[in-house]
């Protein structure tokens, strides 16, 4: 069986930092480093840093002192940062610029008077951080039904739309499509990634030439989830896996070419774990 791998897969640039700052805090603060949340949506890098001594809590109160890491999606707002410095904590912020950017359109579009949506899952930690960060009322949604009912409560259709960062942008131009039918005035910043739409170009193109496509990363990882979306609407054979152990050789009877992807919160130790089960298949 011919194996392929997307040129861009696993970690993206933001991820990288998060990481690497973490691991770079877990040998200089020996024992009093935090991340608020998981650093990022990977359950076995997770557990790494854990064993390195990166503990990961829910809430401030858990932390007695030393360190605490911003992850990669964010903190859910200036509050949370202002609390952290109040108990005396060293905070290393490991939100990535992105997410920082997508906060700073949000903030802008509610100051500047209009309803704003963001293209987005709304229990997303990323949407929420942008929620806690804009200042205002924000629609979190993907549906444009949801948007159409907001907007039925002004008179004055101004909407300004931005995206979750890992978006697909199938979704984000059908939905800015949509409302520019229904509106007098619409503002659009691209908050898109790079690694993202990098990532699901590859998904892509990758897909339309092999008969199966392997995406690796956590379950809990949206844009992990956005690539194996894409490749299944690209009509080929998916399998979402966090990792080897997961796969079953009998997905690949009678297949010549399999495809392997990862999401940008995905190491490349369990991509080269993947890739050596396969070529074993
Ligand atoms: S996927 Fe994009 S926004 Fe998310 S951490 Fe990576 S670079 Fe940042």
């Amino acid at each position: 069986m011919e194996i392929y791998v997307a040129e861009n897969a696993g970690f993206c640039f933001g991820v990288k930092r998060a990481v690497k700052m973490a691991f770079d805090a877990a040998e200089s603060y020996q024992g009093e480093v935090h991340s608020l949340g998981p650093l990022i949506h990977n359950p076995q890098v997770v557990d790494r840093l854990a064993e390195k001594g990166v503990q990961k809590v829910e809430r401030l109160n858990q932390i007695e002192g030393g360190v605490v890491i911003l992850r990669s999606h964010g903190v859910s707002s200036p509050q949370v940062v202002q609390d952290a410095e109040a108990q005396g904590l060293h905070i290393i912020d490991a939100t990535c610029p992105f997410v920082t950017n997508a906060q700073r359109y949000a903030k802008q579009l509610v100051d500047e008077g209009y309803q704003v949506v963001m293209v987005g899952d709304r229990n997303h930690p990323e949407s929420q951080s942008v929620l806690g960060h804009a200042g205002g009322e924000i629609l979190v949604t993907e549906d444009f039904d949801e948007i159409k009912q907001m907007l039925n409560r002004f008179t004055r259709k101004r909407l300004g739309i931005i995206s979750q960062t890992t978006q697909t942008y199938g979704k984000f131009s059908e939905i800015v499509v949509k409302c520019l039918q229904i509106c007098e005035e619409v503002k659009i910043f691209n908050t898109i990634c790079y690694a993202t739409e990098d990532r699901q170009t590859e998904a892509q193109s990758l897909s339309e030439t092999v008969e199966v496509m392997v995406v690796v990363g956590g379950k809990n990882s949206a844009n992990t989830t956005h690539l194996a979306d894409i490749c299944r609407e690209k009509g080929v054979r998916v399998y979402h896996v966090e990792t080897a152990q997961e796969i079953d050789r009998h997905w690949f009877e009678g297949v010549q070419k399999t495809g392997v992807t990862a999401g940008a919160s995905t190491p490349d130790w369990i991509i080269q774990e993947v890739i050596s089960y396969l070529k074993t298949v």
